[in-house]
Parts: structure tokens; sequence; C-alpha cells
């Protein structure tokens, strides 16, 4: 029984029909949310609120989800949070009249901003009281708070800031009294929560996935309810399907909540379908140990083995002049004679700007007639000379942004292997081998711009051994090999799946895979290295705690310049001591020198990995293993991740189930779930 049920007593007596949902009302529930860590009763928190909404405030539905996933709007639209520690400092000192080294003395002491700004609110006396706060009011207030730039951008955040804790817990139950700290972690104080959605970081427990499912079920529920009756499971679980398959098409909730309202959820597939310009996050691939483990996988059935390039992944969208496109001009494009394009990464950043280039030869590849399609591929370096692949490490110096065509050094070609759109219909439910063929109808190979994977389709054991070894000849990463007829090759957007698995050239020994990692911190070097730092602190990432479980340190795998590039790259943000959603030893002589806040992701990779008292990975998802974590033996650094974010990287349950792959197989037995 959740507040929300309880009918004796409204908890939200200003929260009329038709009125904007109070802020408070919300952040009530994200205390409920915080106060526990069983996620079916997260769920329900979750959805239960948003029934209220649909009941009283169904035009707030998209503002309150939004917040619920702590985004202003979907990925692609560039738009993010993550404003600095020291700008939300000093906008809490000048809303509350305390000084700054007062807030970075209690900021060192408690290690929560949000919970430094609750504490801060509340000795504060409040003469005249400020409106109270409503959802669509503090969304409107981060979206503008995010979205400045230019002269005096810091200036207008602060003030922005400013304008939304003064605001905040006016009208809460001590009446500007205020929130007790030391209890139930601040409980439902406004300005912690602003605080916690400014710094990106809500630490609530509180899964995307967890506000996905709650939606289709007070969706379901709303609608069923309206004709007097009570939905069925069968209901609730078809809801959530139709819900999780389209949101994987066609990940914006801007552009599915609004059609939800209008068409209901049971009819939402007819009306929001993948479409150019709303990128999809890519289908991933398991790793696998041997080419042998493909074998016993797609025993039986046809599959493809391709070349794995190693570059950046790159989905192509594009639209002629005279088809109907509604959303690929509201991102970056670029406009050719035969139509719109953009370019997005494996995160859904707009990659336009760094790759205008491929954009500019589109039509040199992209057949007479075309009208719409979404392309799934991987850019490489290309080598105009000797007419080949280019190592990664080249692509890598290619500038980032507003790239001009006439000064590219690296030129690229692209490699497609798949496609999910064509002349106005998702193709993704089609088998690979039709897809396959679609592609080879739709465009057309050009030495060095465009060309499609290079493909077998065998499953002689001998043969893929010769494949994948001309692969990386070809400066390849290995192979990919994927499922290649019926129900089980249709695309997976978003989806790590058995269908694909990758086969690197290293994996024959080691591993397996190499680990994306997050660093948290790093040591000062020794001899010629003083200046620069000589070894960091790993982590891996805990999406249910959000938080960086420390993994290993890495000191190998980095020549003299790359130490410099990374102390030039890293110094400015040191920061004197760790952020309270760091797991970490305890033991001072353990830890690092300085620290980092958690944004760069490296690439890492290790002969085993075994359990140590020193680090905390994955510490709770090792049964029968009490005071260790999973870490990594003989690290070596193998580059730097910049397509991924720190909460892309290696998740702890993914090193729990590395380590038990591991422990399986040497003890000479099925690793447990291997390969699924
Ligand atoms: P993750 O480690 O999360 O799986 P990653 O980006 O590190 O992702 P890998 O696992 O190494 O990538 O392999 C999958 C990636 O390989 C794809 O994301 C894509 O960028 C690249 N790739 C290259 N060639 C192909 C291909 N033929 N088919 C699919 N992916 C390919």
């Amino acid at each position: 029984q959740t507040l929300l049920e309880s009918k004796s007593k409204d908890p939200y007596p200003d929260w009329k029909p038709g009125e904007p949902v109070p802020y408070a009302a919300l952040c009530t529930t994200f205390a409920l949310i915080e106060s526990t860590t069983k996620r079916l009763i997260i769920l329900s928190h979750c959805s239960l609120f948003l029934r209220q909404v649909l009941r009283l405030t169904p035009e707030d539905l998209l503002p309150t989800v939004l917040l619920m996933i702590n985004k202003l709007a979907a990925d692609y639209a560039g738009v993010e949070l993550g404003i600095g520690e020291s700008l939300i400092m000093k906008a809490i000192g000048e809303s509350t009249g305390r000084s700054l080294a007062v807030i970075k003395a209690d900021q060192n002491e408690i290690g929560d901003l949000g919970l430094v700004a609750a504490k801060s609110r509340s000795n504060q006396p409040t003469m005249f009281k400020p409106k109270a706060l409503t959802v669509r009011g503090v969304r409107d207030g981060l979206m503008a708070i995010a979205t400045t730039q230019g002269n005096g951008a810091q200036t207008r955040k602060i003030a922005g800031i400013k304008k939304l804790l003064s605001a905040a817990d006016a009208h809460s139950a001590g009446k500007g009294k205020g929130v007790d700290i030391t209890k139930d972690k601040g409980g439902a104080s406004e300005s912690k929560f602003i605080v916690r959605t400014l710094e990106g970081k809500m630490r609530l427990g509180l899964a995307d996935r967890t506000v996905l499912v709650a939606l289709a079920q007070a969706m379901v529920v709303h609608e069923i309810s309206k004709e007097g009756k009570v939905p069925t499971t069968e209901q609730l679980e078809r809801g959530e399907t139709i819900l999780k398959t389209v949101y994987s098409e066609l990940p914006s909730y801007e552009v599915i909540v609004p059609a939800m309202l209008e068409h209901g959820i049971f009819n939402l597939e007819e009306h929001c379908k993948l479409q150019p310009g709303v990128p999809l996050k890519p289908m991933l691939a398991k790793p696998t140990k041997a080419i042998t483990e493909v074998l016993d996988r797609f025993e039986n059935k046809n599959f493809t083995c391709e070349y794995k390039y190693d570059g950046e992944r790159s989905q192509i969208h594009f639209v002629s002049p005279d088809s109907q496109h509604q959303y690929l001009s509201s991102v970056p494009s670029v406009k050719s004679e035969k139509g719109i394009s953009a370019i997005f990464s494996r995160n859904s950043e707009d990659l336009s700007k760094k790759y205008p280039d491929i954009l500019a030869k589109l039509d040199h590849w992209v057949k007479d007639g075309t009208k719409s399609f979404v392309l799934d591929c991987e850019t490489v370096g290309w080598d105009l000379v000797e007419k080949k692949v280019l190592p990664f490490q080249q692509l890598m110096t290619r500038k980032r942004k507003d790239v001009k065509v006439e000064d590219v050094k690296v030129k690229v070609c692209v490699f497609a292997f798949d496609l999910l759109f064509l002349n106005g219909e998702p193709t993704v439910k089609k088998s690979l081998r039709e897809r396959r063929e679609m592609m080879k109808q739709t465009f057309e190979e050009v030495e060095g711009e465009f060309g499609f994977a290079k493909c077998m389709n065998t499953s002689d054991l001998d043969e893929i051994q010769t494949f994948l070894d001309e692969s990386v000849k070809a400066s390849c990463e290995g192979l990919m090999v994927k499922m290649l007829d019926g129900e089980e090759s249709g695309y997976e957007p978003s989806k790590r799946s058995r269908n694909w698995l990758k086969v690197k050239k290293d994996y024959l020994s080691g591993l397996g895979d190499s680990l994306d990692l997050v660093v948290l911190g790093a040591y000062y070097g020794k001899g010629k290295r003083t200046s620069l730092y000589g070894a960091f602190l790993l982590s891996a990432y805990n999406p249910t705690t959000e938080t960086y479980e420390t993994i290993c340190n890495l000191g190998t795998g980095f020549t003299d310049p790359v130490l410099q590039h990374l102390h030039a790259l890293l110094s400015p943000s040191a920061i004197p001591s760790p952020p309270s959603y760091y797991s970490h030893s305890p033991v001072p002589a353990h830890q690092p020198d300085v620290w980092f806040p958690p944004k760069h992701v490296w690439e890492v990779k290790a002969a085993d990995l075994t359990l140590s008292p020193r680090y905390r990975a994955a510490e709770g998802y090792l049964d029968g293993v009490e005071g260790k974590g999973v870490s990594l033996r003989f690290p070596r650094f193998l580059r730097e991740r910049e397509d991924k974010k720190p909460e892309d990287a290696t998740r702890v349950r993914d090193v729990a189930e590395m380590y038990r792959r591991q422990e399986g197989v040497s003890k000479g037995k099925d690793g447990g779930g291997g390969g699924g």
C-alpha cells in the first residue's frame, strides 16, 4: 500500500484535476523510491504516480516521464544536464545566503550536493512565499539552464538554478523550517532532487527500463478502468510488450507519449514506427572465446560471417525530398541532390559535423529512386594509396567537430552491414538474408567511399578460421557471426543478442573480451614520470545503484606521449575527494593521489579475472563471496572509448558473469549461461 492508494487522505490536496502536476508530489514519489531497493516496489510507486498523472493532468505525462528518467529530451537532441559541481555550489550559496566556503565544507562532510542544498534551504527564513514548483515548470527551467549558451552563459545558468532553488521546499510540511537531512536521506526535499537532476545523477535506483514498464502498466490500467473493468494479466503484459517494442524502434518519449495519449497503448504500433531522423539504439553482439563456441551456438542453423571492421559505428538516415518525413529536418542534417541525410553514433549522438565527407558523397552510392532508408554501418579510416582500411588509431586522429570537407586528412570509407528501414517501411523484422539482398539492390559500392561488409556464408570450421585470418590481415578486429535466416535473424534494436556473436582476433587466448572501464582517479608517476600520472584507478558501472565500483589499477600499455596526453586531458578536472557514488576501498593506502568525476571510458584488456579484497567490482553479484570484488590480472590499456559514456561502461553484472564463465571453464565445465 502506498501513499497514492490510501483513500482516507488525499496525499496531494493542492493537485486538482487539470492543474499542473505539483513537483512536490513527484518528489514524494522519488523519496518513496529512494527508501527501498526492491524493484517491484519501485515499479509500483512509479506506475501509481503515472496513473495519477493520467487521471488528473495527462498533459503533464511527458514532462513527468522525462524527469523520472532524468532527461530533458531524447538522446539525439543533445540536450544534457550534468552541470558542474562548482556552478551548483555557487547557486546554492547565492540562493540561500550561505558562503561558498561553508557550502564546500558541507559538501566535503556530506558528499551529496543534493543533501547540501536541502540542508542549506532549511536554514533560510522565507519571508515571501514563492509559488509552488510544478513538474512542467521545473522541466522548462532545467531546459533553459541546459540550453543556455554564449556570452555570460555561466551567470545565466546560475541565475536559472537560483530561481528553481528559491522556489523549492517553500511549501513543504515544515513550511520553511526545513528538511532534516539526517532523516530519510533528506526525504522528499525538492532542493535535493533539483540538484541531483542538475548533476545528472538521481541515485534513486530507478532504471529507465522500470519507468518504461511503469508507464505501460499505468496506461493499461487507465484505459481499461475507463471502461469500468480491471485489466487482466494478459492485457498488462501485452501493453508492456507493445511499449517496449515501440520504444526500441523509436526511442523518443516526445513522439511516443502524445501518440499514446491520442490513440491508446494498444494501437501504438500502428502510429509509432521506426522513422528516419530518430536514431535507434543499435543491436549488439555477445562475445565468444573460440570459433568452436560459434559452431555450438549455431548448430543446424544457417549463419553468416562478416568482417568486424575496426572504426566507429554509424547509423545513416536518409529521405528524398518527395517522401513524407517528419523528423529528419529537426536534427542536424545535410541536403544533397538526392535528399537529406544525417549520421548518428552508437549513442545516438549527431555525427554529421564529424563526417560531413560521408554525407557529401552519399549521392554517389545511393541508387536513383531511393525514397528513404536507415543503414547500420561501420566507418573506418581509408588508405587512398594502398586502397585498404587504416588502423583504428588513425581514424581517432580526425577532428571531432565542425569538420570541413576540404580539410579532411584521414579519408573514411563506410562499410554497411544492415538495413533497418527502406522506402517508408521498417525492415527489422525481415531475415538478414532478405535485408542484405535489399541493401545490394539499393546501394552501389564505390571503392574507398562505400562498401558492403565482406561476408561469407559457411559452417566449415577451417573456412571460418581462414576468413578470420584474412579479416585480421585486412586491419579488421575479427569476425561477426550472425544468424542468417528465420525470425531469429531479425534486427533486435538495443539488444545484446546471442544471434550476433563476435570473434575477436585476440580472443583465442585470455579473457574473451576487453572491458570498457571508467577512470576514477590517478597516481603520480615515478622517476621521469613524476609530473605525469603513472597509473590509474578504474571501475565498472553498477546501473542499479548508479555507482562506480573499482576493478583495478592500470599502469601498463601507455607510451610516454599517451601519458602526456592523458595528463593534459584529465588534470584540469581533478577533484580532491571521491564523490559519494564511488564504491572503493576504504583503506587510504589503496587510494589514488587525485580523483576525477566519472567521464572518461577506456578499453582495457586483461589476462584473467581474480577475486580481491582491495577492489569492489561486482561485490554484490558473487554468490558465497563476501568482502571481495572482482579484479583484473595484468590489465593493459588499449584505447580511449570516446564514443561511450560512463553509463555505457562494462557493467558489474557482466563482470560477475565473465568471472563465473572463467571459473566454470577452468573447472572444466560449462560456465553457466555461456553464450547466452
Ligand atoms: P560492446 O563492447 O558494447 O559490444 P563495442 O562498441 O565495444 O560494443 P564490440 O563488442 O567490439 O563493440 O563489437 C560490436 C561492434 O563492432 C559494433 O558496435 C560495430 O561498431 C562494430 N562492427 C564492425 N563490423 C561489424 C559488422 N560486420 N557487423 C556488426 N558490427 C560491426
